[in-house]
């Protein structure tokens, strides 16, 4: 095991004995994230659901299996996307995190930046695409206006892009969205071919 693997796997023995907001008290498993260690390319979502919380894995179920219809759109196989959310514990009846749970998780999130240093971090929906823009010194504004676009940030470690686009669950609840996020993830495929 690398060193980067081992310090998310002391994350993950963190994250399991977590209570610094009120969402462990109705959690089964937490979520840290799976993916390749360092990445590339990683993607942050929201919350786990209902499935994700049975598994202690990200984006299992039903958003989950778009989500890999979606990177097959850009050239992405799951197993090269590093994926994580911006809280690691399921909100009860999938509710939106409160912005007091996500402060309180924020640091595992800036955590596994640090480790994992991708190039590239697609943002789904508009909590995560708040939280990693703000991360990044940038000013968050409305996913339905900047889903698809490209963002260039610095960091310590150098430049990053950014990507913001829709949660893959809002086109299961409102089918006209696929068409939207099948241009928005052929994006990201040209994008890394250029890059
Ligand atoms: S959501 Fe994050 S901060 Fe809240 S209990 Fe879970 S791991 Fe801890």
């Amino acid at each position: 095991m690398g060193d980067v693997e081992e310090e998310l796997e002391k994350l993950r023995a963190e994250i399991e004995k977590c209570r610094r907001c009120s969402l462990h008290k109705g959690r089964t498993k937490p979520v840290l994230g799976e993916g390749p260690a360092p990445a590339e390319i990683m993607l942050v979502g929201e919350a786990p659901g209902y499935w994700e919380d049975q598994q202690g894995k990200p984006f299992v179920g039903a958003a989950g299996r778009f989500l890999n219809e979606l990177l097959a759109l850009a050239g992405l196989k799951r197993s090269q996307v590093y994926i994580t959310n911006v809280v690691k514990c399921r909100p009860p009846k999938n509710r939106d995190p409160k912005p007091e749970e996500e402060e309180a998780c924020a640091p595992y999130l800036e955590r596994q930046l640090s480790l994992l240093k991708p190039r590239l971090i697609c943002t789904l929906g508009s909590h995560a695409t708040a939280r990693i823009l703000s991360f990044f010194g940038l000013k968050p504004q409305p996913i339905t206006k900047i889903h698809g676009k490209v963002f260039k940030a610095q960091s310590l470690l150098g430049g990053i892009l950014i990507v913001p686009l829709f949660h893959p669950a809002s086109a299961l609840y409102k089918p006209p969205m696929k068409s939207l996020q099948f241009e928005d993830w052929k994006t990201v495929g040209r994008l890394l071919s250029e890059t």
